[in-house]
């Protein structure tokens, strides 16, 4: 096992499928083109036997699939086939939801029971101006269909002054009535935003802003969460709980598990650093030659988290892997 000064090791890691994505949201894909894929992606069977591999190798119980958007790529079935004998305690995914229906039954059928699905209002206009794509009430009957079928759900929203600030109540208010778990993601410095100061700190709503709006409208208490989840979760008596992934104000990077594998086959220790390490020409060598390579770039990636607080990252992480 790979452990760092701080304690930390690898044990969640996000595989993107894809950094093509059928939307283009304001905060992650600053030129609006939608459907850019990464030259050199590799296969889902590829992809699998990197995670095989990083299971021995870094001692990885948790895999969550993302992109890009996972449910555009033509590799998700052979992905989904080729992990599905590996020992993992939990597969999740994230998603859009825009074709969430028509992927349900192959998801169910790979094991998949939790969602997250990125939603950052229930207002149409808003929706085409931040997503830039895709339509929301099909969204919407996605997670209804997906709901009913068993899958657990969490919606991932980001708020931004000036974009989406009215809908916090509404949205929390749609969760917590359909028994979906609302997670407020605080706006995260990379890409553009890690270049542009200004922008970010304009659209920043932080976490003391946040729980200041919810209060007004629900009494709410903190909740218990996982001892490395980066969520902090409260419970609001009675109706349910909501979550916020609190980057700037209350920074996780000390209980931090997370790695992730691009879809051109690049880990990546951390979010906050433009180190990445190369994996895919490992993935055609037998196990007893790839391992001991994989372990010395985990020992890399590993050190390539920060101490204390996230710093942001030039990296788009529609390319990392949200
Ligand atoms: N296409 C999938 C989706 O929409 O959920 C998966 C990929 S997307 C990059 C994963 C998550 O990253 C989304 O919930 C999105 O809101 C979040 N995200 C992207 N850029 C972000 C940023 N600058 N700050 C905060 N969250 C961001």
């Amino acid at each position: 096992m790979i452990v760092d000064r701080q304690g930390r090791r690898f044990r969640n890691l996000r595989v993107s499928l894809t950094a093509a994505c059928n939307y283009a949201c304001t905060y992650c894909v600053p030129d609006g083109k939608r459907l850019v894929a990464a030259q050199d992606e590799l296969s889902g069977e590829d992809l699998a036997r990197g995670v095989a591999y990083l299971i021995e190798a870094a001692g990885i119980e948790r895999l969550r699939i993302t992109g890009g958007e996972p449910l555009i790529s033509p590799r998700l079935e052979g992905f989904l086939t080729a992990i599905a004998g590996l020992d993992l305690h939990d597969i999740s995914l994230t998603t859009n939801g825009q074709l969430l229906s028509r992927r349900l039954p192959l998801l169910q059928a790979a094991g998949v029971r939790r969602l997250n699905v990125s939603l950052d209002t229930l207002d149409a206009a808003a929706f085409r101006s931040i997503a830039r794509g895709g339509d929301l009430a099909t969204v919407l009957l996605g997670m209804q269909e997906a709901s009913a079928a068993g899958m657990r759900i969490k919606v991932n929203m980001v708020p931004m002054r000036g974009q989406n600030l009215d809908q916090v109540a509404p949205l929390l208010d749609y969760c917590l009535a359909r028994g979906y778990e609302l997670r407020f993601i605080e706006l995260m410095r990379m890409g553009h935003l890690a270049r542009d100061g200004n922008a970010f700190r304009q659209q920043l709503v932080s976490m003391p802003e946040l729980l200041t709006l919810i209060g007004q409208h629900h009494a709410f208490e903190q909740a218990s969460a996982a001892v490395d989840a980066t969520a902090l979760r409260y419970q609001i008596p009675g109706k349910g709980y909501f979550g916020v992934i609190a980057n700037e104000s209350v920074p996780f990077c000390r209980a931090c598990s997370r790695l992730r594998l691009s879809s051109t086959g690049w880990l990546h220790g951390c979010l906050s650093s433009s180190n990445r390490h190369y994996i895919g020409d490992l993935l055609d060598r037998p196990r007893h030659q790839a391992l001991p390579a994989l372990q010395r770039l985990l020992v890399k990636a590993l050190a390539d988290k920060q101490e204390l607080a996230f710093a942001g990252g030039v990296m788009v992480m529609k390319v990392i892997g949200g």
